[in-house]
């Protein structure tokens, strides 16, 4: 059995952390880009963040034979003031190329402000120049269906965002269709106490089926646990699903979305295309 977590922030957890996912299967994470708990005072900031991302972060993972990859942007919490989004946008590209970068992300919005469009919009064109994988957070509580709706439009306008290399991630029972009938992937985020519970992805799963669906823990500053990755699992064997089927959920398709990028080294067991 081999697991992969798709979306956790490991600057927020600690060493034991790492351990107990690794105890638990986990193979590769990836960490993107987001909130740091307060608002950054200067763009030098986001400068030692996204140096610990692809430095110190991959390191403490290799203790646990865990690979760290990375998605590196000005996420959607810190996106309302545009100058000092374009400040940080300017020195992006010196991480871009660090051997465990996939792409940018995660880019998105959080109150679906103009501003953060905006941001959005700036860091979507890089990620098409770059030919780059795009993470997407969607905006939690209330405007997750009207944030979605904007960013879909948006990609869609584009005219040169090619879908199958975007991702949609903190999707719900509301969201996933929608994604994924645009073509995108879609991800869902466990937590422990609010929003998605391992029973409601499962279920989501079963509902929806698992093609172009990912899972993730909340591993983050807030009420989050990595284990909630593991409980999904366990509730996908509980209801009779073989090792066959949760991997091909667990890993078969994070390696199949992330795979586009070639410095994302685990493969799938199948093969087969997004
Ligand atoms: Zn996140």
């Amino acid at each position: 059995m081999r697991i992969i977590e798709p979306h956790i922030h490991m600057i927020a957890r600690t060493t034991a952390d790492y351990e107990r996912m690794a105890l638990m299967h986990t193979v590769a994470c990836c960490e993107p880009a987001f909130w740091a708990g307060y608002d950054r005072t200067s763009a030098l900031a986001f400068h030692d963040y996204f140096t610990h991302l692809t430095t110190f972060e991959p390191a403490r993972a290799a203790q646990y034979l865990i690979q760290h990859y990375a998605w590196i942007c000005i996420n959607p919490k810190e996106a309302e003031d545009v100058a000092l989004a374009k400040e940080v946008i300017a020195f992006i590209p010196e991480f871009l190329d660090a051997p465990t970068v996939l792409g940018i992300g995660e880019i998105g919005l959080n109150k679906n402000t103009r501003n953060e469009l905006t941001v959005f919009e700036l860091q979507v064109e890089m990620a098409v120049a770059r030919g780059l994988l795009i993470w997407i957070h969607t905006p939690h509580l209330n405007d997750k269906l009207k944030g979605t709706r904007l960013m879909l439009d948006c990609l869609k306008a584009h005219g040169r965002v090619n879908p199958d290399r975007v991702c949609f991630d903190h999707a719900e029972e509301h969201t996933v269709g929608l994604i994924r009938d645009a073509g995108f992937w879609a991800a869902m985020t466990i937590y422990p106490i609010t929003k998605n519970s391992p029973a409601r992805v499962v279920d989501t799963l079963e509902q929806l089926g698992p093609e172009r669906l990912l899972v993730d823990a909340s591993g983050d500053w807030g009420p989050s646990d990595p284990a909630t990755l593991h409980q999904a699992v366990f509730e996908m064997r509980r209801r009779g699903y073989d090792d066959d089927q949760v991997e091909a959920v667990f890993y078969d398709n994070p390696c199949l979305f992330l795979g586009q990028c070639p410095k994302f080294k685990p493969r799938p067991r199948r093969r087969g295309t997004p």
